[in-house]
């Protein structure tokens, strides 16, 4: 096939992540990655702004990744994980129980992020229902979340920007407290947390765990919220009896200056999500991970987890988070995420000035710019390709979370495209 072959088939027969058959959208040809370097088809190359929704945090075709997967590759590419396991399962599940916050040490590998809240979402069904509670099995979120697209995730995304109204009647009903509005600590009012009080202590009896992405929430909005919400909630969880889910999906492996967001807060949850970074962007993969007494709790009584995919801590995978992790844990990752929260300050400083833009915020390495009015994806997304970078904005939102190797001189272009690109948008 050739390039325009390709596209005419792609344009007739493949779905691309939310998008109509019957009204395609542009698609850019990638035919390699290299650093923070996409190269498309017909020779141009652009800098990433994206590290592919939030995994490629040490770049596209990294050395130290492809060697451990293609290591791996010549021992085994998979093997099922009933009745076997192998070393880089155990050492991937080794590395996570140490740096993720204590006492989360009991360790469920799967292959998405979606999966992996699925899992969490089950874990504290089975939980309640072996403590003689099956009544506690609906979930309390906060609006503006964003969990994943399997039936269990959606019901406890936005119901407004998620999927609700499709799929009314077929979507586990659960309940939604208003999204804190206070960015900082130092800004925190006792109403932040009015809607989530009230509605805890008047559904705690049903309630078997609160849902949340810390600190920021993704692709729900890109919004950042004060720490002092997340100790709130552990309170309000522990006063009624409720287990707490952090989805680390997004935030975890660095991207807020802080390993996992949670630590913003010094809050530790009852059951965390990982995923999208967890390989480096290389392999689809992600883990859910409990405390020993919730893990202990949902196999008492001889039963057992009802969870169980195919598959499961495949090895390519785990060796890819293995070798990921130990770049990032090798790395002064801290000072490196500084550096870059430093630039994105710096790069998007003109856009407060434009009167387009609604809000700019930094948060280590992710930089959102809030226009006033929705963009129109395909137009502003040609816009940037045409200037060499890639940002893919959603309805109002125009925000990057680079790779973490990108370099001064690199993020300075990224964020001058940005600043011009809002600029030329309708005030
Ligand atoms: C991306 C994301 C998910 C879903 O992960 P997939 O791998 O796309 O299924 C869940 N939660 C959060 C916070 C995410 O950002």
């Amino acid at each position: 096939m050739n390039l325009e072959e390709l596209l005419a088939f792609d344009r007739q027969h493949i779905w691309h992540p939310y998008t109509s058959l019957t009204e395609p959208l542009p698609v850019y040809p990638v035919v390699r990655a290299n650093g923070v370097r996409l190269h498309l088809a017909d020779g141009r190359q652009l800098i990433d702004g994206m590290a592919s929704w939030w995994c490629a945090i040490h770049g596209y075709n990294h050395p130290v990744l492809n060697a451990a997967i293609e290591a791996q590759l010549k021992e085994m590419a998979h093997v099922m994980f009933g009745g076997i396991t192998h070393p880089q399962a155990v050492q991937l599940a080794k590395t996570l129980v140490e740096i993720t916050p204590e006492p989360l040490d009991r360790v469920f590998f799967c292959d998405s992020g979606s999966v992996a809240v699925e899992i969490a979402i089950k874990m504290a069904i089975q939980y309640w229902y072996n403590r003689n509670k099956p009544q506690k099995h609906r979930l309390l979120t906060i609006r503006n979340g964003y969990h994943g697209d399997t039936f269990g995730a959606m019901s406890v995304c936005d119901p407004q920007s998620g999927m609700h109204h499709m799929f009314k009647g077929i979507l586990a009903q659960q309940l939604f407290a208003e999204a804190p509005t206070c960015c900082q600590d130092q800004d925190w009012q006792e109403s932040d947390i009015a809607d989530f009080s009230r509605i805890i202590e008047a559904h705690h009896q049903e309630i078997g765990a609160v849902i949340m992405e810390p600190i920021v929430q993704g692709a729900g909005g890109m919004r950042f919220y004060a720490p002092e919400f997340l100790r709130q909630v552990r309170r309000l969880c522990d006063q009624h009896d409720v287990l707490l889910i952090f989805d680390e999906i997004a935030t975890g492996f660095g991207r807020t200056g802080t390993l996992f967001g949670c630590q913003h807060a010094g809050v530790v949850p009852d059951i965390i999500c990982l995923g999208k970074a967890i390989t480096g962007g290389t392999m689809s993969f992600a883990a859910t991970l409990c405390r020993a007494e919730v893990g202990e709790q949902i196999c008492a009584d001889h039963n057992v987890f009802m969870h169980g995919p195919t598959f499961m801590a495949n090895p390519l995978a785990c060796a890819a988070a293995n070798a990921s992790l130990g770049l990032l844990l090798d790395s002064a990752w801290q000072q490196n995420i500084a550096r870059i929260e430093t630039g994105l300050q710096k790069g998007l400083a003109p856009c407060r000035d434009l009167a387009q833009v609604a809000d700019v915020r930094v948060l280590g390495a992710i930089g959102v710019v809030e226009m006033r009015e929705p963009v129109k994806m395909a137009e502003i997304q040609a816009r940037f390709v045409e200037r060499g970078v890639w940002v893919r904005p959603f309805g109002k939102l125009v925000y990057v979370m680079p790779p973490y190797i990108i370099d001064d001189a690199d993020l300075e272009y990224l964020t001058a495209q940005m600043v011009e690109v809002v600029a030329e948008e309708q005030p």
